[in-house]
């Protein structure tokens, strides 16, 4: 899918987020009291959260690597509210699966007889979203205490084939309750025994035994492909296509500033949290610099400028580099003149729109 139509799709629902809680930030208390939410407090943050979203994502940034074709995002403003966001939570995903895939590698690299897969392990359906939650995080803790007390001789459990896995919580709500469940990598040195596994989970959880262990292999069955299992366990703790505003609100509530990643045994202190969440870039290749801003009224991204930028190298000739290129800062409301722009750049994956440009140059003619 073309990356621009996606990005499109993201801030589109994020400003349905927005929207929603600006209506919630904006309602007459006694209508929303049912005297179990702290009404004001709830307002007070939906208002504070609403601006925040409301500046996320409004122009994006490419550097258009035309003698390699590819494409890279080198700046954005984000909100970082991934359980809010999707635009946040997709590219904090992609990020994830992009720095600890290398980390997974490196690992089964040095260590050629782990076997890698993919575990998933779920708990009963809730209303209560908050006790569901701590349920699901209080047996795993416990099962990851049986391993390692299996590791000192204490203890059995077939979880000490585990030498070491990356996990995420997910909270799905298909209109039957809260389903919290788990997705792990785990590298396993033995094959795990899945009816014996799923017995000591049912004994902790006391309502579910539901494991699922499935082999990481690629789609050709050739090479090993641990990105798409990464992805599993990277994609999003709320599944935004699944809950409704309401929904991602109340668990957005419950769940901010909780844990829903972690690592232990060999790939314990894997760096679980994206620093930042844009592209790496190129710096010794020349590019087109690619400005989008976000159009409301179309529900799209529109191309607006697109500058040929000769490779920076370093971060030194940057002043330079700007100095040849007579950088303009680009905005919105201040164009660039026609001339630096360059017409109809032929690029794989992104449809140029810079007839758009020539209509927004008529609607706002530039200064005299
Ligand atoms: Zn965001």
């Amino acid at each position: 899918m073309d990356r621009i139509a996606k990005y499109s799709g993201l801030k589109k629902r994020s400003l349905e987020m927005r929207d929603f809680l600006t209506d919630l930030s904006n309602e007459i208390p006694s209508l929303l009291d049912d005297g179990k939410r702290n009404i004001s407090t709830e307002m007070d943050e939906a208002k504070r959260v609403s601006s925040e979203i409301s500046g996320c994502a409004n122009f994006l940034v490419f550097h258009n690597y035309y003698t390699i074709e590819e494409i890279r995002l080198s700046k954005v403003i984000t909100c970082k509210k991934h359980l809010l966001c999707p635009f946040c939570a997709a590219r904090r995903a992609s990020k994830q699966v992009e720095k600890n895939g290398d980390r997974i590698k490196k690992v089964l690299e040095e260590n050629k007889n782990l076997i890698p897969v993919m575990i998933t392990l779920t708990v009963k359906n809730g209303d209560d979203l908050t006790e569901r939650f701590e349920h699901i995080k209080k047996s795993f803790q416990k099962l990851q205490q049986k391993r390692k007390d299996a590791i000192r001789g204490k203890t059995e459990t077939e979880f000490t084939k585990v030498k070491g896995s990356m996990f995420s919580y997910e909270l799905t709500n298909k209109g039957n309750g809260w389903h919290p469940h788990i997705h792990m990598i785990a590298l396993l040195d033995d094959y795990i025994d899945q009816s014996k596994l799923s017995k000591e989970w049912e004994a902790i959880t006391k309502d579910s035994k539901i494991i699922d262990i499935r082999k990481v292999t690629s789609k050709s069955g050739k090479t090993l492909d641990i990105s798409d299992a990464l992805l599993e366990v990277f994609k999003y703790a709320l599944k935004f296509s699944d809950l409704d505003l309401d929904l991602t609100w109340e668990a957005y509530r419950t769940l901010k500033g909780k844990r829903l990643l972690g690592a232990f045994g060999n790939l314990w202190g894997s760096t679980l949290e994206p620093e930042s969440l844009l592209d790496d870039l190129l710096d010794d290749l020349p590019y087109l610099e690619m400005f989008y801003t976000y159009s409301k009224h179309l529900g799209a991204y529109e191309l607006k400028t697109s500058i040929k930028k000769e490779a920076t190298q370093k971060v030194e000739d940057e002043k330079k580099v700007n100095q040849k290129n007579k950088i303009v800062i680009v905005r919105p409301e201040n164009p660039l003149p026609k001339d630096v722009l360059i017409p109809k750049p032929q690029i794989r994956g992104i449809k140029p729109k810079l007839s758009r440009l020539d209509q927004y140059l008529h609607d706002n003619p530039l200064p005299e």
